[in-house]
C-alpha cells in the first residue's frame, strides 16, 4: 500500500510542485483546492497533476467540515496531512481581513478538528510563514527568537496557526511541524509575488514599482529547495504533542532590485522603475537562520537567485 499525503492549497503554487514530488516519490495524493486563488493558474497546474497515478482531488473549501469529513471517510488511509491552504498575499489581507480570518484562522481549526478522525493520522504539517517574524525581530530571523508584533494582518493569521497548532499538540496529542516559508519563487508561482509581477511588467513594457525603502531585500527561496525539505521533514515527523517550527529559506538575503537585474537578464529587456513608499504592512528585509533545518534533516538549498530566476524565466517564456 502507498503511503498517503492529503494537501490543501494542493492548486496553488507550493502544493502542486509538492504533490508532483509526493506522488514521484509513491505516495498516494488526496488534494483540496477552493481554486480562488488565480484561478487560470490553478487550472493549468492541476492539468499537469490530474490522471497521474495516485492522485485524487477534490474542489472545495478546507472551511466546510462535512466535505472534510465524506473525504477522510474515503480515504482512511491518509498519515500526513500538509497545510498549505491560504489567503496568501500580505498586501490584500489589509483591504480584506475577515476573508483572511475566515480561511486562515477558521478553514485550519476546521481541518485540525476533522483530523482527529483520521485513523491513521501521523502527523501534520502547515504552512506559517516568514511575516510571523514582525519588523523589529533580529535578523537572520531564528525560530528560538520569540515573535510578536506581526505588521499584517496575514502574518497575524499565520502566528495564530502556530498557536493553534500548539494548542491541538497540547490537547489531542498531534504531531506538528510549522514551515516559515520565505519568499517562495519559481515556475508556476503565484502572479501577485515580485517575481512573477515584475517579469510580466517587464515583458509587457510596463512599469514595476519598487519600494523606497534603504536595505530592501527577501530571503529568495527557490520552489525545488522547498519542495525536498518538505519531503525530507515528511520521513522525520514531529513527537507524538510536538509542534515545532522551522525556517525554511536560502538562508541569503538579496535586494530586490538584484531580482529585477536577473530578470532583466533572463528576459532580455529592461524595467522600467518607479518608486513608491513602503506599505507599513510589508518587511523590510527577511533573513532565514536554517540551523535548525539543517539539524534535523541533511537539506541544503541549492538554487541561488541567479538560476533560479533563469528556470523561472525559461517557464514563463515557455509556458511549461
Ligand atoms: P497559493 O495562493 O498559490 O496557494 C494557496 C492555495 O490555497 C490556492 O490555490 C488557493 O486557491 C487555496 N485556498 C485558499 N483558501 C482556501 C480555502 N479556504 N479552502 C481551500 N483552498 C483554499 O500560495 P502559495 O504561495 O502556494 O502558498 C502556500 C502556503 O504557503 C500558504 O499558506 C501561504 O500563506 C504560505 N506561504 C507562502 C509563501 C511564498 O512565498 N509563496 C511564503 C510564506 C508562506
Amino acid at each position: 500500500m502507498p503511503r498517503a499525503v492529503f494537501i490543501t492549497g494542493a492548486a496553488g503554487f507550493i502544493g502542486s510542485h509538492v504533490a508532483r514530488a509526493f506522488l514521484d516519490s509513491g505516495w498516494k495524493v488526496v488534494g483540496l483546492d477552493s481554486e480562488q486563488a488565480a484561478p487560470e493558474l490553478s487550472s493549468r497546474r492541476l492539468a499537469l497533476l490530474r490522471g497521474r497515478l495516485g492522485f485524487h482531488y477534490v474542489r472545495g473549501n478546507v472551511g466546510d467540515r462535512p466535505l472534510l469529513d465524506r473525504l477522510f471517510a474515503e480515504h482512511p488511509d491518509m498519515e500526513t496531512v500538509l497545510h498549505l491552504a491560504a489567503r496568501a498575499g500580505v498586501r490584500q489581507s489589509r483591504l480584506t481581513p475577515h476573508a483572511y480570518i475566515t480561511d486562515n484562522i477558521a478553514g485550519h481549526v476546521t481541518l485540525l478538528e476533522a483530523c482527529r478522525s483520521l485513523p491513521q493520522l501521523r502527523q501534520i504539517l502547515y504552512a506559517s510563514s516568514s511575516a510571523v517574524y514582525g519588523p523589529s525581530a533580529p535578523l537572520p530571523f531564528s525560530e528560538s527568537v520569540p515573535v510578536g508584533g506581526q505588521a499584517s494582518f496575514y502574518a497575524t493569521t499565520k502566528r495564530m496557526n502556530e498557536l493553534t497548532a500548539q494548542t491541538y499538540a497540547h490537547l489531542y496529542g498531534f504531531a506538528q511541524t510549522g514551515l516559515r516559508f520565505f519568499t517562495v519563487y519559481g515556475p508556476w508561482g503565484r502572479p501577485d509575488m515580485a517575481c512573477h509581477g515584475f517579469a510580466r511588467a517587464i515583458w509587457d513594457g510596463k512599469p514595476i514599482t519598487l519600494w523606497d525603502a534603504d536595505g530592501l531585500a527577501r530571503d529568495f527561496t527557490y520552489i525545488d529547495d522547498v519542495v525536498s525539505a518538505i519531503l525530507m521533514l515528511a520521513e522525520v515527523p514531529a513527537g507524538v504533542g510536538e509542534n515545532r517550527i522551522f525556517n525554511v529559506g536560502y538562508g541569503k538575503p538579496r535586494s530586490v532590485g538584484d531580482l529585477v537585474r536577473c530578470l532583466e537578464r533572463s528576459l532580455g529587456k529592461t524595467a522600467r522603475i518607479r518608486k513608491a513608499a513602503k506599505p507599513a504592512e510589508d518587511m523590510l528585509k527577511t533573513w532565514a537562520d536554517t540551523t535548525a533545518l539543517r539539524k534535523m534533516i541533511a537539506w541544503q538549498p541549492e538554487t541561488d537567485l541567479e538560476e533560479g530566476v533563469r528556470r523561472f524565466a525559461d517557464w514563463f517564456l515557455t509556458g511549461d
